[in-house]
């Protein structure tokens, strides 16, 4: 049995044995893979780091018949900025629960590595928290190529001379008024300034799905846009609502309860 070698993040620890720990990390080689780390309890082991969930680094791996077990690594990123604050290591912990829950394990998935990397960075900027929130979503759905093309209308391919739009949540694309289907139970009305919120993240998350962004300008050219019409926190919450719905129809359902149930864990905590 031979040795590999992964780069990635962690996204979970889970404690299987007195002082070992299985691993979840997001790697560049294998997406989603799981390994074993050894005497993590042991004051000396240079391996402890290596269980803490939002490191990233270089792991050298040893093939076992069970659960490959972690020889050695280097971390290359400590990504402290959102572990030492709550609400960012909360939102941190929703966005690694859909690569959990949701992606496939040991299967190659390059977009997802990179979303995690710019969303990262992002959360150590000063873009707020619900924004970031959204362009993890919409980049996941991008991904999993669910996300619909906003802007246009699903029928006439108009959108613009219309006040309000529609997201047809089940079908996945976007009405205008005059277009609208009768049954309305399904749909999700967003206002002008709505659907243009919507539009912004969906450039930016598709952009944050595509290339890794290196430099503090290039990610601000990104997300500059967005900075901008996030002052109206009325068009941010409204379509946030309709994405979250979106996410649950398309993704999974208990998805909006991730978030709550983490909150919740935090407030546990603190007590
Ligand atoms: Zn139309």
């Amino acid at each position: 049995m031979g040795y590999y070698h992964l780069h990635g993040i962690v996204l979970q620890s889970q404690d299987i044995r007195e002082s070992d720990v299985a691993v979840t990390v997001l790697t560049v080689e294998r997406g989603k893979t799981r390994f074993m780390v050894r005497g993590t309890k042991k004051i000396e082991s240079s391996l402890r780091g290596a269980v803490e969930p939002f490191t990233e680094g270089h792991f050298f791996v040893a093939e076992r018949r069970a659960l490959d077990v972690l020889s050695e690594w280097e971390r290359t990123a400590d990504n402290y900025d959102i572990k030492k604050n709550m609400k960012r290591a909360i939102l941190a912990g929703y966005f690694a629960r859909y690569a959990l829950e949701l992606s496939a394990e040991n299967e190659q998935d390059y977009s997802l590595y990179i979303l995690f990397k710019n969303i990262f960075k992002l959360l150590q900027t000063e873009l707020k928290n619900d924004i970031i929130k959204m362009l993890y979503e919409w980049g996941f759905l991008t991904i999993f190529g669910t996300a619909p093309e906003i802007g246009v209308c699903y029928n006439c391919g108009k959108m613009r001379n219309s006040e309000k739009t529609y997201w047809d949540i089940a079908g996945g694309g976007f009405y205008c008024g005059a277009c609208r289907p009768m049954a309305e139970d399904a749909l999700f009305p967003l206002s002008a300034k709505s659907a243009e919120t919507g539009e912004a993240v969906s450039r930016a998350a598709v952009a944050l799905t595509e290339r890794m962004v290196r430099s503090q300008k290039a990610l601000e050219k990104i997300v500059a846009p967005l900075s901008a019409i996030s002052q109206d926190s009325g068009s941010t919450l409204e379509f946030s609502k309709g994405l979250i719905r979106f996410c649950r129809y398309h993704l999974r359902e208990d998805i909006p309860n991730w978030l709550v149930k983490l909150e919740h864990a935090s407030e546990e905590r603190m007590k």
